[in-house]
Protein backbone atom coordinates (compact mmCIF):
# COMPACT_ATOMS: atom_id res chain seq x y z
CA UNK A 1 0.00 0.00 0.00
CA UNK A 2 1.26 3.51 -0.82
CA UNK A 3 2.36 5.92 2.13
CA UNK A 4 -0.33 7.72 3.68
CA UNK A 5 -0.01 11.13 4.31
CA UNK A 6 -0.98 14.52 6.28
CA UNK A 7 -3.21 17.22 4.52
CA UNK A 8 -5.31 19.89 5.72
CA UNK A 9 -8.35 20.62 3.44
CA UNK A 10 -10.73 23.62 4.52
CA UNK A 11 -9.51 23.50 8.15
CA UNK A 12 -9.40 19.80 8.75
CA UNK A 13 -7.13 17.26 8.77
CA UNK A 14 -7.40 14.08 6.76
CA UNK A 15 -5.29 11.35 5.31
CA UNK A 16 -4.29 10.49 1.75
CA UNK A 17 -2.32 8.70 -0.33
CA UNK A 18 1.10 10.13 -1.41
CA UNK A 19 1.32 10.86 -5.03
CA UNK A 20 -2.47 10.30 -5.54
CA UNK A 21 -4.47 12.77 -7.82
CA UNK A 22 -5.91 15.44 -5.33
CA UNK A 23 -9.04 15.75 -7.12
CA UNK A 24 -9.50 11.55 -5.93
CA UNK A 25 -8.43 12.66 -2.30
CA UNK A 26 -11.42 15.18 -2.18
CA UNK A 27 -14.03 13.44 -3.92
CA UNK A 28 -13.05 10.29 -1.61
CA UNK A 29 -14.22 12.18 1.17
CA UNK A 30 -16.88 14.34 -0.13
CA UNK A 31 -15.96 17.52 -0.12
CA UNK A 32 -17.81 19.40 -3.24
CA UNK A 33 -14.86 19.87 -6.15
CA UNK A 34 -16.46 21.13 -9.12
CA UNK A 35 -15.51 19.28 -11.82
CA UNK A 36 -16.79 18.77 -15.92
CA UNK A 37 -13.63 16.84 -17.68
CA UNK A 38 -12.04 14.61 -14.88
CA UNK A 39 -13.44 11.32 -14.46
CA UNK A 40 -11.15 8.52 -12.47
CA UNK A 41 -12.10 6.19 -15.64
CA UNK A 42 -9.70 8.25 -17.58
CA UNK A 43 -7.60 10.58 -15.59
CA UNK A 44 -6.53 14.09 -16.13
CA UNK A 45 -7.31 16.33 -19.20
CA UNK A 46 -6.93 19.32 -17.13
CA UNK A 47 -9.63 21.27 -20.09
CA UNK A 48 -12.75 22.70 -17.90
CA UNK A 49 -10.32 24.40 -15.45
CA UNK A 50 -13.11 23.23 -13.36
CA UNK A 51 -11.71 21.71 -10.24
CA UNK A 52 -9.06 25.20 -8.82
CA UNK A 53 -8.15 25.27 -5.02
CA UNK A 54 -6.19 27.17 -3.41
CA UNK A 55 -2.69 26.01 -2.14
CA UNK A 56 -0.82 27.42 1.10
CA UNK A 57 2.48 28.42 -0.38
CA UNK A 58 1.59 28.40 -3.84
CA UNK A 59 1.22 32.04 -6.01
CA UNK A 60 -2.01 31.02 -8.38
CA UNK A 61 -5.10 28.26 -7.78
CA UNK A 62 -4.01 24.83 -9.06
CA UNK A 63 -6.48 22.72 -10.80
CA UNK A 64 -6.86 19.58 -8.31
CA UNK A 65 -7.14 17.03 -11.19
CA UNK A 66 -3.67 17.58 -11.48
CA UNK A 67 -1.92 18.03 -8.50
CA UNK A 68 -0.35 15.43 -7.01
CA UNK A 69 -1.04 15.05 -2.60
CA UNK A 70 2.08 16.44 -1.09
CA UNK A 71 2.98 15.77 2.81
CA UNK A 72 0.92 18.38 4.89
CA UNK A 73 -0.35 20.43 2.01
CA UNK A 74 -3.23 22.96 3.04
CA UNK A 75 -5.74 23.46 0.68
CA UNK A 76 -8.54 25.45 0.22
CA UNK A 77 -11.39 24.33 -2.22
CA UNK A 78 -13.76 27.28 -0.75
CA UNK A 79 -13.17 30.76 0.58
CA UNK A 80 -13.50 34.14 -1.09
CA UNK A 81 -10.29 33.95 -3.47
CA UNK A 82 -10.91 30.54 -4.61
CA UNK A 83 -14.96 30.73 -5.33
CA UNK A 84 -14.15 33.61 -7.57
CA UNK A 85 -12.06 31.63 -9.53
CA UNK A 86 -14.47 29.06 -9.59
CA UNK A 87 -17.42 31.28 -10.55
CA UNK A 88 -15.29 33.22 -13.37
CA UNK A 89 -14.37 29.90 -15.21
CA UNK A 90 -18.18 28.79 -14.73
CA UNK A 91 -19.46 32.33 -16.27
CA UNK A 92 -16.98 31.50 -19.37
CA UNK A 93 -18.71 28.19 -19.87
CA UNK A 94 -22.13 29.73 -19.40
CA UNK A 95 -21.33 32.41 -22.22
CA UNK A 96 -22.96 30.23 -25.55
CA UNK A 97 -25.15 27.86 -23.09
CA UNK A 98 -28.73 27.46 -24.05
CA UNK A 99 -31.50 28.51 -21.30
CA UNK A 100 -32.55 24.75 -22.07
CA UNK A 101 -33.19 23.74 -18.07
CA UNK A 102 -36.63 23.98 -18.12
CA UNK A 103 -37.15 21.20 -20.99
CA UNK A 104 -33.49 19.70 -20.98
CA UNK A 105 -33.25 15.73 -20.10
CA UNK A 106 -30.47 16.20 -17.87
CA UNK A 107 -32.00 18.95 -15.60
CA UNK A 108 -31.71 17.14 -12.01
CA UNK A 109 -28.66 15.64 -12.34
CA UNK A 110 -27.01 18.12 -14.22
CA UNK A 111 -23.27 19.12 -13.25
CA UNK A 112 -23.81 22.62 -14.53
CA UNK A 113 -26.71 23.43 -13.16
CA UNK A 114 -25.94 22.05 -9.52
CA UNK A 115 -22.26 24.07 -9.88
CA UNK A 116 -24.10 27.15 -10.93
CA UNK A 117 -26.67 26.92 -8.11
CA UNK A 118 -23.35 26.58 -5.57
CA UNK A 119 -22.36 29.37 -7.08
CA UNK A 120 -24.40 31.38 -6.94
CA UNK A 121 -23.63 33.37 -9.77
CA UNK A 122 -27.02 34.99 -11.07
CA UNK A 123 -26.41 37.62 -12.60
CA UNK A 124 -25.43 37.32 -16.62
CA UNK A 125 -23.32 40.06 -17.54
CA UNK A 126 -22.46 39.07 -21.27
CA UNK A 127 -24.98 40.57 -23.56
CA UNK A 128 -23.89 39.42 -26.56
CA UNK A 129 -25.31 36.68 -28.82
CA UNK A 130 -25.19 33.17 -28.36
CA UNK A 131 -23.52 30.60 -30.94
CA UNK A 132 -25.48 28.44 -31.91
CA UNK A 133 -24.97 24.87 -32.61
CA UNK A 134 -27.41 22.17 -33.96
CA UNK A 135 -29.54 20.62 -30.76
CA UNK A 136 -30.39 17.42 -32.52
CA UNK A 137 -27.15 15.09 -34.11
CA UNK A 138 -28.57 11.40 -33.89
CA UNK A 139 -24.64 9.74 -33.23
CA UNK A 140 -25.90 6.35 -34.09
CA UNK A 141 -26.74 3.94 -31.69
CA UNK A 142 -28.95 4.91 -28.90
CA UNK A 143 -27.40 8.28 -28.20
CA UNK A 144 -28.39 11.48 -29.37
CA UNK A 145 -26.29 15.02 -29.07
CA UNK A 146 -27.31 18.71 -28.57
CA UNK A 147 -24.07 20.30 -29.52
CA UNK A 148 -25.12 23.70 -27.83
CA UNK A 149 -25.26 22.08 -24.54
CA UNK A 150 -21.94 20.67 -24.53
CA UNK A 151 -19.31 22.12 -22.59
CA UNK A 152 -16.43 20.37 -24.31
CA UNK A 153 -14.83 18.21 -21.23
CA UNK A 154 -14.38 15.44 -23.82
CA UNK A 155 -15.43 12.87 -21.65
CA UNK A 156 -17.17 11.13 -24.41
CA UNK A 157 -13.98 11.23 -26.83
CA UNK A 158 -11.99 9.66 -24.55
CA UNK A 159 -14.60 6.82 -23.54
CA UNK A 160 -14.65 5.74 -27.51
CA UNK A 161 -10.25 6.20 -27.42
CA UNK A 162 -9.36 5.07 -23.90
CA UNK A 163 -11.88 2.26 -22.93
CA UNK A 164 -13.87 0.77 -26.50
CA UNK A 165 -10.81 1.62 -28.79
CA UNK A 166 -12.96 2.70 -31.48
CA UNK A 167 -12.79 6.21 -31.90
CA UNK A 168 -15.47 7.78 -33.48
CA UNK A 169 -16.37 11.00 -31.84
CA UNK A 170 -13.77 14.25 -31.73
CA UNK A 171 -13.80 17.74 -31.24
CA UNK A 172 -14.09 19.73 -34.54
CA UNK A 173 -13.87 23.43 -35.53
CA UNK A 174 -12.05 26.21 -33.27
CA UNK A 175 -12.07 28.02 -30.26
CA UNK A 176 -15.52 28.80 -29.41
CA UNK A 177 -17.04 26.99 -32.61
CA UNK A 178 -16.39 23.43 -31.28
CA UNK A 179 -18.27 21.22 -31.30
CA UNK A 180 -18.52 17.81 -30.96
CA UNK A 181 -19.08 15.19 -33.76
CA UNK A 182 -18.51 11.98 -35.17
CA UNK A 183 -15.83 11.61 -38.09
CA UNK A 184 -16.53 11.46 -41.39
CA UNK A 185 -18.55 8.24 -42.44
CA UNK A 186 -18.19 6.60 -38.70
CA UNK A 187 -21.21 6.49 -36.39
CA UNK A 188 -21.18 5.55 -33.01
CA UNK A 189 -21.56 2.20 -32.99
CA UNK A 190 -20.23 0.17 -30.68
CA UNK A 191 -21.93 -2.05 -27.43
CA UNK A 192 -20.89 0.40 -25.19
CA UNK A 193 -21.88 2.99 -26.68
CA UNK A 194 -24.34 4.29 -24.17
CA UNK A 195 -21.98 5.00 -21.35
CA UNK A 196 -21.17 8.33 -23.13
CA UNK A 197 -24.60 9.43 -21.85
CA UNK A 198 -23.70 8.77 -18.52
CA UNK A 199 -20.46 10.01 -19.18
CA UNK A 200 -21.24 13.56 -20.06
CA UNK A 201 -22.07 16.14 -17.58
CA UNK A 202 -24.61 18.06 -18.94
CA UNK A 203 -27.62 17.00 -21.28
CA UNK A 204 -25.69 17.22 -24.78
CA UNK A 205 -25.84 13.26 -24.63
CA UNK A 206 -29.34 11.70 -24.70
CA UNK A 207 -30.63 8.31 -25.00
CA UNK A 208 -32.71 7.77 -27.08
CA UNK A 209 -34.30 5.26 -25.01
CA UNK A 210 -34.71 7.42 -22.22
CA UNK A 211 -35.09 10.90 -23.43
CA UNK A 212 -38.49 13.22 -22.81
CA UNK A 213 -39.91 10.19 -21.03
CA UNK A 214 -39.39 10.97 -17.38
CA UNK A 215 -38.41 14.06 -15.16
CA UNK A 216 -35.68 12.53 -13.24
CA UNK A 217 -36.48 13.65 -9.85
CA UNK A 218 -40.14 10.96 -10.26
CA UNK A 219 -38.18 8.33 -10.27
CA UNK A 220 -36.85 5.90 -7.47
CA UNK A 221 -33.49 4.06 -7.21
CA UNK A 222 -32.23 0.94 -5.70
CA UNK A 223 -28.69 -0.88 -6.68
CA UNK A 224 -28.92 -4.36 -8.33
CA UNK A 225 -27.22 -6.34 -10.55
CA UNK A 226 -27.67 -7.01 -14.51
CA UNK A 227 -28.92 -10.14 -15.84
CA UNK A 228 -27.72 -9.68 -19.47
CA UNK A 229 -25.09 -11.98 -18.83
CA UNK A 230 -22.66 -14.17 -16.19
CA UNK A 231 -20.62 -10.74 -15.79
CA UNK A 232 -23.67 -9.99 -13.52
CA UNK A 233 -22.77 -5.90 -13.57
CA UNK A 234 -23.65 -3.72 -11.04
CA UNK A 235 -26.29 -0.92 -12.31
CA UNK A 236 -28.98 1.59 -10.66
CA UNK A 237 -32.20 0.71 -11.08
CA UNK A 238 -34.35 3.66 -11.93
CA UNK A 239 -38.18 2.79 -11.39
CA UNK A 240 -41.62 4.47 -10.69
CA UNK A 241 -44.91 3.66 -9.21
CA UNK A 242 -47.72 5.74 -10.80
CA UNK A 243 -51.25 5.69 -9.67
CA UNK A 244 -52.78 2.98 -11.31
CA UNK A 245 -50.06 1.69 -12.89
CA UNK A 246 -47.57 -1.03 -11.89
CA UNK A 247 -44.39 0.13 -10.55
CA UNK A 248 -42.28 0.01 -13.58
CA UNK A 249 -38.37 -0.01 -14.65
CA UNK A 250 -37.43 3.02 -16.97
CA UNK A 251 -33.45 2.73 -17.09
CA UNK A 252 -30.15 0.79 -15.75
CA UNK A 253 -27.34 3.05 -15.27
CA UNK A 254 -23.91 1.91 -14.53
CA UNK A 255 -23.01 1.36 -10.70
CA UNK A 256 -19.21 1.53 -9.99
CA UNK A 257 -17.79 -1.92 -8.44
CA UNK A 258 -14.31 -2.45 -9.71
CA UNK A 259 -14.47 -5.91 -8.39
CA UNK A 260 -17.17 -6.59 -11.58
CA UNK A 261 -17.93 -4.12 -14.32
CA UNK A 262 -15.37 -0.54 -13.56
CA UNK A 263 -17.53 2.31 -14.11
CA UNK A 264 -19.71 0.54 -17.27
CA UNK A 265 -21.82 -1.98 -18.61
CA UNK A 266 -22.82 -2.67 -22.01
CA UNK A 267 -25.57 -1.40 -24.41
CA UNK A 268 -27.57 -4.63 -24.48
CA UNK A 269 -27.58 -5.25 -20.77
CA UNK A 270 -28.57 -1.27 -19.98
CA UNK A 271 -31.34 -1.82 -22.51
CA UNK A 272 -32.91 -5.34 -20.62
CA UNK A 273 -34.61 -3.15 -18.68
CA UNK A 274 -37.25 -3.59 -20.91
CA UNK A 275 -38.11 -7.20 -20.23
CA UNK A 276 -38.53 -6.61 -16.60
CA UNK A 277 -42.23 -4.97 -18.01
CA UNK A 278 -42.67 -6.57 -21.97
CA UNK A 279 -44.68 -9.98 -22.16
CA UNK A 280 -44.87 -10.75 -19.17
CA UNK A 281 -46.86 -13.29 -17.93
CA UNK A 282 -49.68 -12.03 -15.18
CA UNK A 283 -52.61 -14.66 -14.85
CA UNK A 284 -52.32 -18.14 -13.56
CA UNK A 285 -53.79 -21.02 -15.76
CA UNK A 286 -55.12 -24.20 -15.00
CA UNK A 287 -54.60 -26.07 -18.56
CA UNK A 288 -54.83 -22.70 -20.03
CA UNK A 289 -57.75 -21.51 -18.33
CA UNK A 290 -57.03 -18.28 -16.37
CA UNK A 291 -57.64 -19.38 -12.59
CA UNK A 292 -57.43 -17.98 -9.49
CA UNK A 293 -53.92 -18.24 -7.73
CA UNK A 294 -55.26 -19.70 -4.42
CA UNK A 295 -56.87 -22.96 -6.76
CA UNK A 296 -53.92 -23.01 -8.84
CA UNK A 297 -52.04 -23.45 -5.58
CA UNK A 298 -54.27 -26.37 -4.65
CA UNK A 299 -54.27 -28.12 -7.75
CA UNK A 300 -50.44 -28.24 -7.72
CA UNK A 301 -50.26 -29.37 -4.18
CA UNK A 302 -53.09 -32.12 -5.57
CA UNK A 303 -50.73 -32.64 -8.86
CA UNK A 304 -47.75 -32.90 -6.57
CA UNK A 305 -49.00 -35.94 -4.50
CA UNK A 306 -50.09 -38.02 -7.38
CA UNK A 307 -46.95 -37.98 -9.34
CA UNK A 308 -44.21 -39.63 -8.11
CA UNK A 309 -41.57 -39.26 -11.22
CA UNK A 310 -40.67 -35.51 -11.02
CA UNK A 311 -38.29 -34.06 -12.96
CA UNK A 312 -37.59 -30.14 -11.62
CA UNK A 313 -35.91 -28.09 -14.31
CA UNK A 314 -34.65 -24.50 -12.88
CA UNK A 315 -32.92 -22.10 -14.73
CA UNK A 316 -29.53 -20.48 -13.73
CA UNK A 317 -30.80 -16.93 -13.23
CA UNK A 318 -32.70 -18.16 -10.45
CA UNK A 319 -31.05 -16.67 -6.99
CA UNK A 320 -29.19 -18.96 -4.59
CA UNK A 321 -31.86 -19.12 -2.05
CA UNK A 322 -34.34 -19.54 -5.30
CA UNK A 323 -32.33 -22.79 -5.65
CA UNK A 324 -31.84 -23.98 -2.53
CA UNK A 325 -35.92 -24.04 -1.54
CA UNK A 326 -36.47 -25.56 -4.91
CA UNK A 327 -33.63 -28.64 -3.77
CA UNK A 328 -35.73 -28.69 -0.71
CA UNK A 329 -39.16 -28.81 -1.76
CA UNK A 330 -37.48 -31.76 -4.68
CA UNK A 331 -36.07 -33.55 -1.48
CA UNK A 332 -39.78 -33.68 -0.12
CA UNK A 333 -40.86 -35.05 -3.52
CA UNK A 334 -38.54 -37.43 -3.95
CA UNK A 335 -37.88 -35.32 -7.25
CA UNK A 336 -34.33 -34.61 -10.01
CA UNK A 337 -33.65 -31.58 -9.90
CA UNK A 338 -31.73 -30.15 -12.77
CA UNK A 339 -29.76 -26.84 -13.98
CA UNK A 340 -29.26 -28.12 -17.66
CA UNK A 341 -29.49 -24.95 -19.89
CA UNK A 342 -27.57 -24.63 -23.00
CA UNK A 343 -29.52 -22.50 -24.41
CA UNK A 344 -28.48 -19.45 -22.56
CA UNK A 345 -24.82 -19.57 -24.02
CA UNK A 346 -24.43 -17.12 -26.62
CA UNK A 347 -21.13 -17.59 -28.62
CA UNK A 348 -21.77 -14.33 -30.53
CA UNK A 349 -21.99 -11.91 -27.60
CA UNK A 350 -19.17 -12.25 -25.33
CA UNK A 351 -15.93 -9.66 -25.82
CA UNK A 352 -13.12 -9.47 -23.78
CA UNK A 353 -14.04 -6.32 -22.17
CA UNK A 354 -17.09 -7.63 -19.72
CA UNK A 355 -19.89 -9.03 -22.02
CA UNK A 356 -19.83 -12.76 -21.54
CA UNK A 357 -21.28 -15.80 -23.81
CA UNK A 358 -23.37 -17.05 -20.81
CA UNK A 359 -26.37 -15.25 -20.95
CA UNK A 360 -27.53 -16.21 -17.36
CA UNK A 361 -26.55 -14.53 -13.84
CA UNK A 362 -26.07 -17.46 -11.59
CA UNK A 363 -24.92 -20.48 -13.63
CA UNK A 364 -22.24 -20.33 -11.01
CA UNK A 365 -24.56 -21.00 -8.18
CA UNK A 366 -25.74 -24.49 -9.25
CA UNK A 367 -21.66 -25.39 -7.66
CA UNK A 368 -22.61 -24.09 -4.64
CA UNK A 369 -26.08 -25.61 -4.03
CA UNK A 370 -24.79 -28.80 -5.72
CA UNK A 371 -27.19 -28.71 -8.81
CA UNK A 372 -26.39 -30.63 -11.84
CA UNK A 373 -26.18 -29.30 -15.46
CA UNK A 374 -25.32 -32.60 -16.88
CA UNK A 375 -27.15 -33.62 -20.29
CA UNK A 376 -27.11 -37.17 -19.87
CA UNK A 377 -28.30 -37.20 -16.27
CA UNK A 378 -31.00 -34.29 -17.74
CA UNK A 379 -31.94 -36.35 -20.56
CA UNK A 380 -32.25 -39.97 -18.46
CA UNK A 381 -34.52 -37.96 -16.04
CA UNK A 382 -36.73 -36.27 -18.82
CA UNK A 383 -37.21 -40.04 -20.29
CA UNK A 384 -38.79 -41.09 -16.97
CA UNK A 385 -40.13 -38.26 -15.98
CA UNK A 386 -44.32 -38.52 -15.43
CA UNK A 387 -44.34 -34.74 -14.22
CA UNK A 388 -41.74 -31.95 -15.46
CA UNK A 389 -41.87 -28.92 -13.20
CA UNK A 390 -40.00 -25.89 -15.03
CA UNK A 391 -38.89 -22.81 -12.93
CA UNK A 392 -38.10 -20.29 -15.56
CA UNK A 393 -35.64 -22.52 -17.45
CA UNK A 394 -36.60 -21.42 -21.51
CA UNK A 395 -35.08 -24.81 -22.88
CA UNK A 396 -38.54 -26.28 -23.56
CA UNK A 397 -39.54 -23.08 -25.56
CA UNK A 398 -38.89 -24.18 -29.01
CA UNK A 399 -39.26 -27.85 -28.30
CA UNK A 400 -42.73 -28.37 -26.83
CA UNK A 401 -42.95 -32.22 -28.48
CA UNK A 402 -40.74 -33.14 -25.73
CA UNK A 403 -43.33 -32.58 -23.54
CA UNK A 404 -45.61 -34.87 -24.96
CA UNK A 405 -47.01 -37.18 -22.51
CA UNK A 406 -46.31 -35.71 -19.33
CA UNK A 407 -47.93 -33.38 -16.96
CA UNK A 408 -46.37 -29.97 -16.76
CA UNK A 409 -45.96 -27.33 -14.26
CA UNK A 410 -44.32 -24.55 -15.26
CA UNK A 411 -43.40 -20.88 -13.20
CA UNK A 412 -42.45 -18.15 -15.51
CA UNK A 413 -42.17 -14.57 -14.82
CA UNK A 414 -42.68 -13.46 -18.92
CA UNK A 415 -45.07 -15.39 -21.03
CA UNK A 416 -43.50 -18.29 -22.74
CA UNK A 417 -45.25 -20.97 -25.43
CA UNK A 418 -44.50 -23.54 -22.07
CA UNK A 419 -47.32 -21.81 -20.27
CA UNK A 420 -49.85 -22.51 -22.88
CA UNK A 421 -48.99 -26.05 -22.96
CA UNK A 422 -48.82 -26.71 -19.14
CA UNK A 423 -51.53 -28.20 -16.72
CA UNK A 424 -50.44 -25.87 -14.27
CA UNK A 425 -48.74 -22.31 -14.59
CA UNK A 426 -47.97 -20.33 -12.26
CA UNK A 427 -46.69 -15.92 -12.93
CA UNK A 428 -43.54 -15.17 -10.79
CA UNK A 429 -41.93 -12.26 -9.73
CA UNK A 430 -39.23 -11.13 -12.65
CA UNK A 431 -35.54 -10.47 -11.87
CA UNK A 432 -35.64 -7.10 -10.31
CA UNK A 433 -38.88 -7.87 -8.23
CA UNK A 434 -37.14 -9.96 -5.66
CA UNK A 435 -34.15 -10.31 -3.27
CA UNK A 436 -31.72 -12.44 -3.40
CA UNK A 437 -28.01 -13.69 -4.07
CA UNK A 438 -25.97 -14.05 -7.62
CA UNK A 439 -22.42 -15.99 -7.64
CA UNK A 440 -21.06 -14.18 -11.25
CA UNK A 441 -18.33 -15.42 -13.61
CA UNK A 442 -15.53 -14.79 -11.62
CA UNK A 443 -17.11 -15.84 -8.27
CA UNK A 444 -18.27 -12.79 -7.22
CA UNK A 445 -21.31 -13.06 -4.46
CA UNK A 446 -23.93 -10.19 -5.39
CA UNK A 447 -26.81 -9.68 -3.30
CA UNK A 448 -29.60 -7.80 -4.90
CA UNK A 449 -32.47 -6.11 -2.14
CA UNK A 450 -35.17 -5.37 -4.89
CA UNK A 451 -37.45 -2.31 -3.72
CA UNK A 452 -39.71 -2.75 -6.35
CA UNK A 453 -43.70 -1.82 -4.90
CA UNK A 454 -45.94 -5.11 -6.60
CA UNK A 455 -49.34 -4.73 -7.83
CA UNK A 456 -48.94 -7.88 -10.07
CA UNK A 457 -50.63 -11.36 -8.61
CA UNK A 458 -47.02 -12.84 -9.30
CA UNK A 459 -45.02 -13.87 -6.34
CA UNK A 460 -41.43 -14.72 -5.59
CA UNK A 461 -40.65 -18.45 -6.29
CA UNK A 462 -39.84 -18.59 -2.65
CA UNK A 463 -42.83 -17.56 -0.67
CA UNK A 464 -44.90 -19.75 -3.44
CA UNK A 465 -43.04 -22.59 -2.74
CA UNK A 466 -43.46 -21.89 0.98
CA UNK A 467 -46.98 -21.95 1.07
CA UNK A 468 -47.47 -24.93 -1.62
CA UNK A 469 -48.41 -28.10 0.38
CA UNK A 470 -45.77 -30.51 -0.88
CA UNK A 471 -45.85 -33.26 1.77
CA UNK A 472 -47.22 -36.91 0.65
S1 LIG B 1 -20.97 15.91 -25.31
FE1 LIG B 1 -20.97 15.83 -23.08
S2 LIG B 1 -19.35 14.36 -22.58
FE2 LIG B 1 -19.02 15.00 -24.70
S3 LIG B 1 -17.61 16.72 -24.57
FE3 LIG B 1 -19.66 17.59 -24.58
S4 LIG B 1 -20.20 17.82 -22.44
FE4 LIG B 1 -18.44 16.44 -22.52
S1 LIG C 1 -21.83 -7.16 -19.73
FE1 LIG C 1 -23.45 -8.63 -19.18
S2 LIG C 1 -24.02 -8.17 -17.07
FE2 LIG C 1 -22.84 -6.41 -17.89
S3 LIG C 1 -24.42 -5.01 -18.63
FE3 LIG C 1 -23.78 -6.29 -20.34
S4 LIG C 1 -25.24 -7.99 -20.35
FE4 LIG C 1 -25.40 -7.00 -18.37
Amino acid sequence: MSELVKLTINDKEYEAEKGSLLIDALLKEEITIPHFCYHPAFGTDGNCRMCMVEIEGQKRPQISCDTPVKPDMVIYTKGEKIDAVQRDILELQLVNHPLDCPTCDQAGECKLQDFYMDSGFYVNRVNVQKNHALKKVDLGANVMLDQERCVLCTRCVRFTTQFTGTGELGVVSRADHSVIDTFPGLKLHNPYAMNVVDLCPVGALTSKDFRFKHRVWFLESFDAICNGCSRGCNIKVDHRKEKYVDDTIHRYRPLENQEVNGYFICDEGRLSHKNETQNRFEQSLISNVETPLEDTKDALSQLIKEENNTLILISPNLSLEEMEIVKKTAMKMNATVSGYAPQYIDESFGDDILKQNDRSANRAGYEKVSISEDEKEFQNALNKASLVVIFENSYFDNQLDLLENKKVVSFFSQNSPVCEKSDIAIPVASFLEKSGTYINCTGVTQKVESQMKKDKQSEEITSLLESINVNY
